[in-house]
């Protein structure tokens, strides 16, 4: 097996009992230390988020949930402007003591389908602390919003200039030359050049 990844956003459990069903509630802040999201939308690097956290001691490890909201942050599809939006998110899995991951990951080695979700960056530390990073990952990236806008209205950007439309004056266009004349328009500079 992999070796325990290092906890990027620890959670001490050390303070929860270890029988089955004790419990303990958290409100923590965390930094991120590296963006949630998509290319075009995410939760950026260095963003601290106040989260509400419940751990559940079960026989195979504990129960962890984690819940609460952020800013993500992106840019308008349409016009490329900066563009921000509140998302909650809220998620549960089972983090796993390493005797129990091992015993689990080598049960179903012939049958991965029967436990999709089990995932070694999912387990209690030797230390009895646990990364959130990678509950908060997959608590986020699902509500990440997809197709942005600034907007509902944004016009976009000029299709010949590439302006924002929305900072371009009043009935902005170009003049546009018939291809098929484009030629000719070439030509009268020419005569324009040596008439000059
Ligand atoms: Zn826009
Ligand atoms: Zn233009």
């Amino acid at each position: 097996m992999k070796q325990i990844k290092k906890a990027v956003i620890p959670l001490d459990l050390a303070s929860l009992g270890s029988g089955e069903g004790d419990s303990k509630s958290w409100q923590v802040q965390v930094q991120l230390p590296a963006p949630i999201g998509t290319d075009d939308m995410a939760v950026p690097a260095g963003e601290t988020l106040d989260l509400q956290v419940l751990a559940v001691a079960i026989s195979e490890g504990v129960s962890i949930s984690v819940s609460g909201c952020a800013l993500a942050k992106g840019e308008c599809v349409r016009c490329l402007e900066p563009v921000e939006e509140a998302i909650e998110f809220s998620l549960s899995r089972i983090y796993y003591y390493p005797d129990e991951l091992a015993h689990l990951l080598n049960e179903v080695s012939d049958d991965s389908s029967v436990y999709a979700d089990l995932d070694e960056s999912y387990q209690v530390c030797p230390d009895s602390r646990v990364d959130l990073e990678p509950l908060l990952i997959d608590a986020i990236v699902p509500q990440i919003p997809y197709s942005v806008l600034c907007s509902p209205d944004c016009l976009g950007l000029c299709p010949d200039c590439g302006i924002a439309l929305a900072h371009a004056e009043a009935g902005h266009h170009h003049e546009k030359i018939d291809p098929r004349w484009s030629a000719l328009s070439g030509l009268f500079d020419q005569e324009g050049e040596k008439n000059a």
